[in-house]
């Protein structure tokens, strides 16, 4: 056996490699050696959660964002992009079509748009939980205080997705002018403190970025331990300064994919629209790697376009109908399930 052939054993086995270990095993992976870790992928997926992939829908309120990130299509210096935003009966309305479509999570995702105050949210939230019992309502609307992270929470919202982006402070702080490392890390630590559950998540192949780097957010997340783990190639947009950068590889974010499910085996993991985008099969290929939740768009089509963090995103052109009908019949082709369940985490579920 070779040395990476050990290590990943030890990985599948252990469910753990250290920093250096997993540098060792980035630096010199051949393609057969990522075919023997998208199978144990593969294998610790289905000891944990079967063959089911739970479906997730994704509504995307609003694009207007305080925010510069210099990778994101949507960022405050983009004069391009036509802004919009959805009224809350909007949002309303696409969570009774979603309800009809048989969803029972709801994704609710914006830009940093605060435009919607906390009391706006509340009795959002509120709504949805009265007019859909039993329904998870996921947040990803970016850096608030603890406070009204409280609020959200009481209010019934279940989880919250905000990604990491990097681990590397340095990287971190070049690609977002607008905000503080240790500021999204104190976010992620008190929404897990209130009782959310939380994921976390990265990039891969933002400009830059070193396979250390890389080692850094596995350990991160090991650390963290999310109950949902969002990892997706960059990809650039041409009206960001890194329009002319290269994106991330195929191949790359799926040995992240992988190792991320080997060394935090309980997590929910998302086969990522960006994914979808970089590869015809790229979230078919991440169920086989590991991934166990596919996000689909049920964002109205009227405005579908404009929510382009990166260029040629899938399902521009589509209607919620069709994205789910779409999703189940890839799920199917690569042999797994659709669970229509709130889907919660072993990670959540072992902590009561
Ligand atoms: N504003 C919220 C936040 O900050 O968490 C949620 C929306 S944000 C636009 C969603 C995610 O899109 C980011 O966390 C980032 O990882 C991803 N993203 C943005 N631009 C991207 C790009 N050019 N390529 C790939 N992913 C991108």
């Amino acid at each position: 056996m070779s040395d990476r052939d050990n290590l990943l054993e030890k990985a599948y086995k252990t469910n753990d490699l250290t920093k250096e270990e997993i540098i060792y095993l980035l630096d010199n992976m051949t393609s057969s050696d990522r075919e023997g870790l998208y199978s144990y992928a593969l294998k610790t997926k289905q000891a944990y959660y079967g063959d089911k992939v739970y479906l997730r829908a994704l509504i995307e309120f609003s694009n207007i964002c305080r925010q510069d990130c210099q990778y994101c299509g949507i960022r405050a210096s983009n004069a391009k992009v036509e802004r919009y935003r959805l009224t809350p009966e909007e949002i309303l309305a696409c969570c009774d079509q979603g309800h009809k479509l048989g969803y029972q999570t709801f994704v609710l995702q914006s830009a940093e748009d605060l435009w919607y105050t906390e009391e706006i949210l509340v009795a959002l939230i509120n709504e949805i939980k009265k007019r859909y019992p039993g329904v998870a309502i996921t947040l990803s609307i970016g850096e608030r205080s603890t406070e009204t992270y409280q609020r959200f929470f009481a209010a019934g919202a279940d989880r919250f997705l905000m990604r990491h982006e990097t681990a590397s402070q340095e990287l971190y702080e070049k690609l977002h002018p607008t905000m503080y490392f240790e500021d999204r890390r104190s976010c992620l630590s008190a929404l897990k403190d209130l009782g959310y559950q939380v994921g976390a998540g990265f990039m891969v192949g933002l400009p830059g970025q070193t396979s250390a780097d890389l080692a850094d957010d596995l350990r991160y997340l090991k650390g963290f331990q999310p109950d949902m783990i969002g990892i997706g190639p960059f990809i650039p947009h041409s009206q960001t300064p890194l329009g002319a950068e290269k994106c991330g590889t195929i191949e790359d974010t799926l040995v992240m994919v992988a190792l991320a499910r080997l060394l935090i085996p309980e997590s929910l993991m998302p086969a990522t629209t960006a994914l979808g985008t970089l590869h015809p099969q790229g979230r078919e290929l991440a169920l086989k790697a590991g991934a166990n939740v596919v996000m689909p768009i049920i964002t109205p089509a009227s405005v579908r376009k404009q929510y382009a963090l990166y260029e040629n995103k899938i399902c521009g052109d589509d209607h919620p109908e069709d994205c789910r009908y779409c999703i189940e019949r890839r799920i199917q082709s690569v042999g797994f399930q659709v669970d229509l369940g709130r889907g919660d985490s072993l990670i959540s579920c072992n902590n009561g």
